[in-house]
């Protein structure tokens, strides 16, 4: 669980600021939703037999023996408040929301015990439009902020019907290599053996590569789906690349799933990845609702930015108040004021703690400000006050104090 210090909060907030703004533009509003849940709502979604159900989990029981757990992704609790404020009630909701997630899991580069998501999800959308459109969005996330190093690979996993016959398929396979299976990977041929694909084990890549693959096993409706997507993506010009290994580590999953993975950052590659969940509202108790949505790794998010070149637009301030002597500092602190209100927008940095007059300019040079304002005994007597540019080599100059408003506005757009 990471600090996130104040070198690199700017940036966070900058491109979630940049994806909140894309967002809204498709018309996604945002929901706030608790950080803690049932423990048996994941159970019920994520499924029993996966990764984060069987170790990954944040759960203890609270004062009163009730089960809680620390959210480890998000569309379990959208779709949670989504019935218990009756949202899905003859209606259709594109929302958003983010925050920390837990999972137990090993830390390394990119993959932590807290993180941070960035989640959208639509409901009430039989797609494949729908699909498309949350791919288009995202597409335009990488480009408005000139991430290149990302690539999109897309599947289908059929519904519950076609996915029973695979099943089969999976288990008769893995059946006959079953001596070379790992332990999770014996126990979930039983149980789950569609989560045996997502085995992170390098030792099962060769077993899994020659499984049999969903596409062969879809029914005839998800086929037209999915050709639709394609069709959707092709003729918004977006690249991706059909992986029929992609089956994500969730069991909610149907017809639709996708992943933007890149190279840029070792091998946690996964940085937005969704998909559709057409069963998941009926499972926990609404009336059949199809939905789809996907979730970014705000920490990915930030070192693909960076590791593309990208930087987020420094924030210093405009001015910097230098006070000297009897009276300045209570005179500087109403001129900051009075500028705060006036100039829109303005940054208005206050030097603190006295000093001589070198030790505050050290400080202004110091805090990036375009312009130092310096406020001294004898330019208070004269209504008036010293403006040094500190980013150019022009003049000090000396502005009468009932125009400093003004320039300064002039000078800050100009
Ligand atoms: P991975 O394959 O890397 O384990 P995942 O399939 O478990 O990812 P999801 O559950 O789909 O990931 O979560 C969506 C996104 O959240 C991922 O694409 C990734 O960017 C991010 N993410 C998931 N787990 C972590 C983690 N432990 N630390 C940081 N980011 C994570
Ligand atoms: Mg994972």
């Amino acid at each position: 669980m990471n600090d996130i210090l104040p070198e690199i909060a700017g940036t966070w907030r900058y491109l979630e600021s940049e994806v909140q703004d894309i967002v809204s533009s498709y018309g996604y509003n945002e929901i706030r939703l608790p950080i803690l849940e049932y423990t048996e709502l994941f159970k019920r979604s994520i499924g029993e037999v996966t990764d984060i159900v069987e170790k990954e989990m944040y759960t203890f029981l609270d004062r009163n023996d009730e089960s809680l757990t620390l959210r480890p992704e998000a569309t379990a609790s959208v779709v949670r408040a989504g019935l218990t404020n009756g949202l899905l009630h003859n209606q259709k909701q594109k929302l958003w929301t983010a925050g920390p997630m837990f999972r137990y899991e090993k830390p390394q580069k990119g993959r932590y015990r807290q993180f941070h998501q960035f989640d959208v999800e639509a409901l009430g959308y039989e797609g494949p439009d729908v699909d498309a459109e949350l791919i288009i969005m995202s597409a335009r996330m990488w480009k408005r902020l000139g991430i290149d190093k990302i690539r999109l690979e897309i599947n289908s996993l059929g519904v519950a019907e076609s996915r029973a016959s695979y099943r089969e398929a999976l288990v008769e396979y893995f059946t006959g290599v079953k001596n070379q299976l790992d332990e999770d990977s014996i126990r979930r041929l039983a149980q789950n053996p569609l989560r045996i694909l997502d085995s992170k084990n390098p030792d099962m890549q060769d077993i899994v590569a020659a499984a049999p693959v969903m596409l062969d096993y879809l029914d005839e409706e998800s086929a037209a789906h999915f050709a639709g997507l394609r069709s959707l993506l092709d003729a918004a010009g977006i690249d991706y690349e059909i992986n029929p290994r992609l089956v994500r580590g969730l069991d909610y999953y149907s017809r639709t799933v996708f992943e933007w993975i890149t190279d840029a950052l070792g091998s946690q590659g996964a940085v937005c990845s969704g998909g559709r969940y057409d069963g998941l509202v009926e499972k926990l108790g609404g009336r059949s609702t199809p939905a789809v949505g996907w979730a970014m790794g705000i920490e990915r998010f930030v070192a693909l930015f960076e590791a593309c070149g990208g930087k987020a637009p420094p924030s210093p301030p405009d001015v910097y108040i230098a006070a000297l002597g009897d009276g300045t500092v209570a005179r500087g602190f109403a001129l900051a004021e009075e500028l705060r209100d006036r100039v829109s927008g303005i940054r208005v940095d206050t030097n603190l703690g006295g000093g001589s007059f070198k030790a505050q300019m050290k400080r202004a040079d110091k805090s990036g400000a375009a312009y130092a304002l310096i406020l001294g005994e004898q330019e208070l007597s004269e209504g008036r006050i010293g403006c040094k540019p500190l980013r150019t080599s022009e003049e000090q100059e000396s502005i009468a104090l009932e125009n400093l408003a003004t320039v300064l506005h002039d000078k800050l757009s100009g």
